[in-house]
């Protein structure tokens, strides 16, 4: 069997509270534990939202809590021809169709249809995409996408499905799971303004970084569903996942970046142990301790 490697895969969007620390001190430990690696990932696809100032504080923070990285990190906005190259080959499968429609329009429909609600399908990030742009034809997304028309990339998902036919994958806390992708509709792989979408990016990056073990908060359990589909679409190799609880605050609600007595910053001017950090993450996955009580 290949060694562990994990990885932290945060967005530099902001600062490090306590629900990053546990999430990065989740998949350090893992690969300690495995005697494997753990590596990092700068999830800046966003580049308007990145900022420089914000990834500095961001290793700042990960080296006070000890995490030690073997090497140099991976940035999302450096790997638009591995992207590139994947949405091609799904794209020769025939399973992408432009999508030209606007966040309103696409609003707009769904409101329609609410009025038979039996065609209003819901997902884990809400209402789902009614598949307008599917039904194009062929002719037409030519020519709309000839003529320069802003499009986003979907995935037909029932069509990727039936190529791909039943997956399995491993959840370590909850074991074996039937994947389910349908769940999220006819994802977007590629937004309109960047390149690349979330789903599609950190399936590439996965397993270029040879990730054997996915982890990360269970908020995005249902996400792992289309990434098996994508990665058995595009031949990739299949690491297991283990979703952690979420930290939350005293309110029960989930760390954000608006908690700044949370901020790791914050915690380590008041002179908290990285250690500490640690414990009070994990307690607070359960809505525990408040911070301020440190
Ligand atoms: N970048 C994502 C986040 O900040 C996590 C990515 C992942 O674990 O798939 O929540």
């Amino acid at each position: 069997m290949s060694a562990t490697v994990t990885r932290f895969a945060p967005s530099p969007t902001g600062a490090l509270h306590l629900g990053h620390a546990y999430a990065a001190l989740f998949a350090w430990r893992a690969a300690r534990h495995a005697g494997g690696r753990f590596v990092l990932r700068i999830e800046d696809l966003d580049t308007c939202r990145a900022r420089a100032g914000h990834e500095q504080a961001l290793f700042d923070d990960l080296r006070w809590l000890g995490l030690v990285w073997g090497e140099p990190p991976l940035h999302q906005s450096t790997r638009g021809a591995a992207y590139a190259a994947a949405l091609d080959r799904l794209d020769a499968q025939g399973l992408l169709y432009p999508c030209f429609c606007t966040r309103k329009e696409i609003q707009d429909e769904i409101a329609r249809a609410a009025s038979a609600p039996h065609l209003v399908h819901h997902g884990p990030d809400g209402p789902l995409y009614p598949g307008t742009c599917r039904a194009l034809p062929v002719g037409e997304r030519r020519n709309r996408v000839a003529a320069g028309e802003a499009h986003a990339l979907r995935l037909d998902v029932a069509h990727a499905e039936s190529v791909a036919g039943p997956l399995d994958w491993i959840d370590r806390g909850r074991g074996r799971q039937r994947a389910t992708p349908e769940l999220f509709g006819d994802a977007v792989l590629a937004r309109k303004d960047v390149g690349a979408a979330y789903h599609l990016a950190v399936v590439v990056d996965d397993a270029h970084q040879g990730i054997t073990l996915v982890t990360r908060g269970e908020d995005l359990f249902a996400a792992s569903h289309l990434h098996r589909l994508l990665q058995a679409l595009l031949g990739l190799p299949v690491p297991e996942w283990h979703h952690h609880g979420l930290v939350v605050d005293a309110k029960g609600r989930r760390m954000a970046k608006r908690d700044n007595a949370a901020a790791l910053a914050a915690l380590r001017a008041r002179g908290v142990s990285p250690d500490r950090v640690w414990l009070l993450a994990e307690a607070r996955l359960g809505g525990g301790v408040s911070v301020e009580g440190l």
